[in-house]
């Protein structure tokens, strides 16, 4: 339903627990929030069904990070509970996904990837993405979720992190909105500006079939294929 990611330099997590409290107005089950920092790119994840002030509650004092991902969940594959709440994160720990939309042949996906003697921890669509990613043969982040997307049918907005590229989130978007937020070395992602305006007024909106790679210095854009596309920031003029 929601997502807020940030990459720079700033404590994390008071930061994307006011982008969800700015999004709640769109309704929500759950929320979750995920977390590295470059002094350890371990990711950290909390998860709570209810409101987002009950994932507050549950962030523990140190729960610090200058990259992260967060999420409020309107579910639609499996209850809403803690552990079907979004980010969902690989076995290894390494990879973490929040996704808005629904992927259609996930079931199918999930049956695969169980034959194949994957576990699963949650029984949403969303996880199939999350395994998907870790065992994708790619070597770059970016080439890892463009392999995935490859075979999952469906609407979706995600955001990527993974502990081995600790400099990066990775985006894509098919049918559920994505935008960019540019900053002075720190980016932010958002399922709608709401959550943005606050900190940047110098937004880019993905198109369906587009991806964008966020470092805190740099962005860019280009389709699920691979080819650049162009992002010129547009000024959004927003009364806060
Ligand atoms: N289909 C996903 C789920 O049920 C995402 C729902 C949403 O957009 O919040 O977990």
């Amino acid at each position: 339903c929601g997502i807020v990611g940030y990459i720079g330099k700033r404590d994390v997590a008071p930061l994307l627990l006011e982008g969800l409290q700015r999004l709640e107005y769109r309704g929500y089950d759950s929320a979750g929030i995920v977390v590295s920092s470059p002094k350890s790119a371990a990711l950290k994840m909390v998860k709570a069904k209810g409101r987002v002030r009950d994932l507050e509650a549950k962030v523990p004092a140190r729960f610090k990070g200058t990259t992260g991902i967060a999420h409020t969940r309107w579910a639609t594959h499996g209850a809403p509970s803690d552990v079907n709440a979004h980010p969902h994160m690989s076995a290894d720990d390494k990879v973490a996904v929040v996704h808005n939309g629904i992927i259609d042949n996930a079931s199918d996906l999930r049956r695969k990837l169980e034959a194949d003697g994957v576990e699963f921890l949650s029984d949403t669509d969303t996880e199939v993405l999350t395994h998907l990613v870790a065992r994708a043969g790619a070597e770059k982040l970016e080439d890892k979720v463009r392999e995935a997307l490859r075979v999952v049918e469906g609407t979706y907005g995600i955001a990527v992190m993974h502990a081995d590229f600790p400099d990066r989130i990775v985006v894509a978007r098919n049918g559920s909105p994505v935008v960019l937020g540019i900053g002075e070395k720190e980016m932010f992602v958002a399922s709608d500006i709401a959550a943005l305006v606050t900190h940047t007024r110098q937004i880019v909106t993905l198109d369906d079939g587009e991806m964008a790679t966020l470092k805190a210095d740099d962005f860019r854009t280009y389709t699920t294929e691979g080819t650049r596309t162009s992002a010129e920031p547009t000024t959004v003029e927003w009364e806060a």
